[in-house]
């Protein structure tokens, strides 16, 4: 693994097949009755939050916390960010203070890369979003999801999802959840297919490994998971279709589309989700549904991550009798 986890792109099968295999140890861990672990004890993971969110924010702090590392969150409204103070400036104070790994979301595409080839701090960069570009950590969820659901746990470890069929809908122009999933879901052997409206496909989509229809109805039936984005208004600055109703008729995924899915496959929603827009509350609330379940997985795979990148000096995790189920070499 590299230091610095900036782009799903820059991960390769090995790299993500491990971090999905400590997710799953960590996950384990979460069904204890003392979910943490003393392996971050002394390390500072710093959130850095220049843009709005609710479950990422959340799990990366949660995730911290269970491996007793000390969380600072920072978000730039009420921040001195608000005043006009630059990244540069922000993260020297973050360095400052002996940060070991920053988690930044940022508006701007490019900002967690900047931020780790910069040589202003010294630890890990996990970019938790930024602007149109990537975000990692949730196309990691993501895959750990489907391995869960379409695989199964009892598979074992070290599966990946080769052959599986995921379909990815909406708004991918401005979705950088969609450009993590196609580079993971490529890397992980899985056949990724976009549906879009044509305004909403960005340019050279053709470079990027994977299939592209304007037709949900033709790829529901042929679909192991169907994934719902979220139409991102803050980012839109023209009308990219119609009015909401037909952007629901055409793209949106309601019970009677649903039911044309194969029995075993799965609807997924990173959210927030937009009720009535991209998917009907009938959907959402349906147990095929994994959103709920997208958000629990989050935190284990943000424990590995921050596991991994911290390179924690115990092993990950220790079975009841005190032995470790991964050996040092393995971290
Ligand atoms: N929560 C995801 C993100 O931050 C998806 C979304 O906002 O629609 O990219």
């Amino acid at each position: 693994m590299k230091r610095h986890l900036i782009s799903a792109a820059d991960l390769t099968r090995d790299d993500a097949v491990l971090i999905l295999d400590t997710a799953e140890e960590m996950a384990r861990v979460a069904d204890r009755p003392i979910k943490k672990l003393p392996t971050l004890r002394g390390r500072t993971v710093v959130n850095l939050f220049f843009e709005d969110s609710t479950r990422t924010r959340i799990s990366f702090e949660a995730a911290a916390k269970r491996l007793s590392a000390d969380v600072i969150n920072f978000s730039a409204k009420g921040s001195s960010v608000s005043k006009g103070e630059s990244l540069k400036d922000t993260a020297l104070t973050l360095e400052a203070m002996g940060a070991d790994a920053v988690v930044i979301r940022h508006h701007d595409s490019g900002a967690p890369h900047r931020l780790a080839t910069s040589g202003w701090i010294g630890g890990s960069v996990v970019n938790a979003g930024d602007g149109t570009h990537e975000h990692p950590t949730q196309a990691l969820l993501d895959a750990f999801t489907m391995r869960r659901r379409l695989v199964g746990v009892d598979a074992g470890l070290g599966h990946d999802l080769a052959g599986r069929r995921i379909t990815i809908v909406g708004d991918i122009l401005h979705s950088r959840v969609a450009r993590s999933n196609v580079h993971l879901l490529h890397t992980l052997g899985a056949e990724v297919t976009l549906v879009a409206p044509p305004t909403l496909v960005p340019i050279g989509v053709e470079r990027w490994p994977c299939e592209v229809s304007y037709d949900l109805d033709a790829v529901l039936a042929k679909s192991d998971a169907v994934m719902m984005l979220r139409v991102q208004r803050e980012r839109m600055n023209a009308a990219f279709f119609p009015t909401e109703r037909e952007y629901a008729r055409r793209y949106g995924l309601n019970g009677d589309r649903m039911a044309r899915m194969p029995e075993h496959a799965i609807v997924m929603h990173p959210g927030p989700m937009n009720r009535g827009m991209e998917i009907t509350a009938e959907v959402a609330d349906s147990p095929r549904c994994t959103a709920v379940e997208q958000v629990a997985n989050g935190v284990s795979i943000r424990m590995a991550v921050l596991y991994l990148l911290l390179g924690g000096n115990e092993p990950a995790v220790t079975a009841g009798n005190g032995t470790s189920t991964r050996t040092e070499e393995s971290k």
